[in-house]
């Protein structure tokens, strides 16, 4: 979601960069494809480090072989390498799983970051499993088409939409994984499963699909169309103290409430400074957005002018740091009002107040998320809960991890004791215990343990929280 604060706190910004599809050396470094549309790269090729550094700095793995893919035949190699060599499987696109659910120690790694072919055919848009968002809003927004997902250009559009995908556009069309209408994917034997003829496989990749059971490389969407501009209010509090803080969030969820479908609001805590961000798409909606701005800006100590810029360069905004960074992030849970965070969040607030490098975020959900049909066909599973907390930790160093680490497990601690069980699967955290429940609920997972009997019986493919058979 837009990282406003976190912009500030690392400096830079990477809107041009990514804008013009050139993507930092970490990301993609040169590797020439073998015959067979597949690379193997072992530690000691020059190329290995480029692929085997994930956005998260924290993450330290070493795998051994790095399998990168350019086509789905390319994919069904390496799986069969995997398997002549007893390697497990790790899949990577964007690599910005907050734990590195994308690689890992020994074991083999496919990336697909260099499959992002994308294709567009009247309203239906087709992406290859590496394309990443900056490349598909690059891509559709020209043609007048937009697909509602996240905001940070360099996240993979995989990774997104496998494990649901909201943002700025969601609460009036739907999570990304709403969006999907069929899925190609390499399964844990090398077989390719087509969801033309599976049913259960786009359920499972509308939320449940992110390095459970297969290697999916071909993603088809349905698209909307693009809104002209990106309007959006901010406004600034600073020097809170944490209850003057909890008051502005109860104030907060309060005007939210009221929000137009076409809007969505941040509720970004870092440190001691507040900063709230409305936008919103429908002109009509202007006169409610500023009827809540007003109520939210009371005592604000700055109110930017409120912008209206061409949508294609309001994304840039939000694209966000090239990375890798140095952080520790997780799902703070969903909350359907205040009430449910009224019982600790001073505490909490306090924590992140008086810690170091720490951001607590809120964005809005609800809207068209929140629709009984689109829950019967996805394993995304927390439609009714109209907010998602996020915690946030950056630092500089190696030697600052562990430190900073304890400081998120402790807050991590506080909303578990308030009761805030329920998190978003692509905001994971090695901390959750009972994981599988609060990111499926035990009726949507019994139906993924069901595909991964179906598409990975050996459970070639998975990861520290994967589905388990
Ligand atoms: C800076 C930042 C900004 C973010 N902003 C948003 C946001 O606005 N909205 C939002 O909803 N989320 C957001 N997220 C969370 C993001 O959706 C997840 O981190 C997502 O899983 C990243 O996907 P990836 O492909 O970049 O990462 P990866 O690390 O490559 O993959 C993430 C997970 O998906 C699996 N996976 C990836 N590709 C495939 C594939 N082709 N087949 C099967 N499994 C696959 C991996 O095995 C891994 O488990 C953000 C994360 C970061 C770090």
């Amino acid at each position: 979601m837009p990282r406003l604060t976190r912009r500030r706190f690392v400096g830079v910004c990477s809107a041009h960069v990514a804008a013009l599809g050139l993507y930092p050396g970490w990301v993609r470094a040169a590797v020439q494809p073998d015959a067979g549309g597949v690379t193997f790269l072992m530690p000691s090729d020059g190329a290995y480090p480029g692929y085997a550094t994930p956005f998260n700095m924290r993450i330290k793995t070493r795998p051994a072989v790095i399998a990168v893919c350019r086509d789905e035949q390319g994919v069904a190699s390496a799986v069969r390498y995997a398997v002549d060599h007893g390697l497990r499987i790790a899949v990577k696109s964007g690599g910005h799983s907050f734990e590195g659910f994308s690689l890992n120690d020994d074991g083999l790694v496919v990336d697909v970051s260099l499959m992002d072919r994308q294709r567009l055919e009247g309203e239906a848009y087709s992406a290859g499993a590496g394309v990443r968002l900056a490349q598909a809003y690059d891509f559709l927004l020209p043609r007048g088409r937009l697909l509602p997902m996240g905001s940070c250009g360099s996240v993979g559009l995989s990774g997104l939409t496998l494990g649901g995908g909201y943002g700025l556009f969601a609460r009036r069309w739907g999570l990304t994984c709403d969006h999907l209408t069929g899925v190609r994917m390499v399964d844990g034997r090398g077989a390719v499963r087509d969801s033309c003829d599976d049913g259960a496989l786009l359920w499972a990749c509308r939320g449940g699909g992110n390095g459970n059971f297969g290697i999916v490389t071909e993603m088809r969407f349905e698209t909307r169309p693009a809104p002209e501009r990106l309007p959006r209010q901010r406004m600034r509090f600073r020097s809170l103290t944490a209850g003057r803080a909890a008051q502005l969030c109860e104030r907060w969820f309060t005007q939210t409430a009221r929000l137009p479908d076409d809007a969505f609001s941040a509720f970004v805590l870092n440190g001691s400074t507040l900063t709230v961000l409305i936008t919103w798409f429908d002109p009509g909606s202007a006169a409610q957005v500023q009827r809540i701005t007003e109520a939210m800006a009371h005592g604000a100590d700055s109110v930017a002018d409120p912008a209206n810029e061409p949508l294609a360069r309001a994304v840039l905004r939000y694209y966000g740091a090239d990375g890798p960074l140095h952080f520790k992030n997780a799902s703070a849970g969903y909350y359907r009002g205040f009430d449910d965070l009224r019982g600790g969040i001073e505490g909490v607030f306090r924590s992140v107040i008086d810690g170091r490098g720490m951001v607590f975020q809120i964005n809005t959900l609800g809207g068209a998320i929140d629709d009984p049909a689109k829950a019967a066909s996805a394993a995304y599973v927390h439609r009714g809960q109209p907010y998602l907390g996020e915690l946030q930790c950056y630092w500089e160093r190696d030697s600052q991890t562990e430190d900073r680490v304890a400081q998120v497990a402790a807050v991590q601690r506080q909303l578990r004791d308030i009761g805030i069980d329920r998190h978003y699967r692509n905001y994971p955290s090695l901390f959750f215990e009972d994981w599988a429940n609060a990111y499926y609920g035990d009726d949507t997972y019994r139906g993924l343990q069901w595909c991964k009997n179906a598409y990975d019986p050996d459970d070639r493919i998975g990861h520290a929280q994967s589905v388990r058979a």
